[in-house]
């Protein structure tokens, strides 16, 4: 026998190992998922089984995300989409309309359970109105009068997308379903450890006023009683005018010892302008998770990040 033929019953009986050794459920569908939080849940709870691919990754925001070709092409091959909808990735509007009905889109803020908070109007929270906001944000994400989309920073709302994450795996991969309920069970028993963990974390500074970049946060101040006093800006894609950040500055001042946070993602020039000649202090928070390492644990350490940033600058 030559050393050529040789080698073929011995791949064939690697195969045939590598297919016995392999578990007996069937290759996980393709699943991708809109930003980082999401991206967080679903992949733990394909844990074991198979890892989603993720849109906004790095360092973006997803109000200033423009879709790259690599995303279009992981659209088109997906079995699964998850996003949170046209409120929060507008940029996925378009391509998600255009799939066809090859894919399953999942819209979670239509999920059962999800409670939704409308956006904030008037007085602290209001968009610029001297006139010069840009005409882009017309129609465009974070619109006025809508709901406010940032639904993951609540994790009553994480356990609601959890179970409808949960529910269309099992429909659209039964064979790994008892994987799927199992990691939920996990997940859900987490995310309770996690909103007690918070609860008393926030608890000294529940009373003190802040100021925050972009009105991210109703949901984490519903749930823990914490009192976002302004936002420098409604929604990041308007960059607000001289006479909105002079409102805001005096606003600060009033508020003596405050805290005002910026965010990763946007200019913090703005943040040292608001607090300058004031007592207040600058934090940062990150409330979309730019600047953590995706995968099943950035949701815990995004809701631990903004509660740990709280009570470090307002102890
Ligand atoms: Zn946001």
């Amino acid at each position: 026998m030559t050393p050529a033929k040789a080698i073929l019953p011995l791949t064939a009986s690697l195969l045939l190992f590598g297919l016995l050794a392999t578990p007996a459920s069937a290759d996980p569908p393709e699943v991708v998922v809109s930003i980082k939080p999401v991206h967080s849940l679903v992949a733990a709870i394909m844990q074991g089984v198979g890892a989603p691919d993720l849109i906004v990754d790095g360092a973006a925001s997803p109000h200033t995300y423009a879709l790259k070709p690599s995303n279009a092409r992981a659209l088109q091959s997906a079995k699964v989409v998850f996003w949170v909808g046209p409120g929060m990735e507008a940029f996925l509007e378009k391509p998600l309309s255009a799939l066809g009905s090859n894919a399953l889109v999942v819209e979670l803020d239509k999920a059962p359970g999800i409670a939704k908070l409308k956006f904030r109007q008037g007085g602290a929270f209001e968009a610029d109105d001297d006139g010069d906001e840009p005409a882009a944000n017309a129609g465009g994400s974070d619109d006025h009068g809508a709901f406010d989309t940032h639904l993951w920073l609540d994790p009553h709302n994480a356990k609601a997308m959890t179970a409808e994450i949960t529910t269309t795996l099992v429909a659209a991969d039964p064979a790994n379903a008892l994987s799927y309920e199992a990691n939920q069970k996990a997940l859900d028993d987490k995310l309770d450890a996690l909103d007690a963990e918070i609860a008393s974390t926030i608890a000294p500074i529940k009373d003190k006023p802040f100021i925050v970049f972009h009105d991210a946060y109703q949901y984490f101040e519903r749930r823990y009683g914490v009192r976002v006093a302004g936002s420098i800006t409604v929604s990041p894609e308007s960059i607000p005018g001289a006479q909105r950040v002079a409102e805001i500055h005096g606003k600060v001042a009033d508020l003596g010892a405050t805290c005002v946070f910026a965010e990763p993602q946007f200019e913090p020039k703005l943040v040292n302008v608001v607090i300058q000649g004031t007592s207040a202090k600058s934090g940062v928070l990150d409330p979309e998770a730019a600047t953590l390492p995706q995968g099943p644990d950035l949701y815990f350490n995004l809701m631990r990040g903004i509660a740990n940033s709280l009570k470090s600058c307002l102890s």
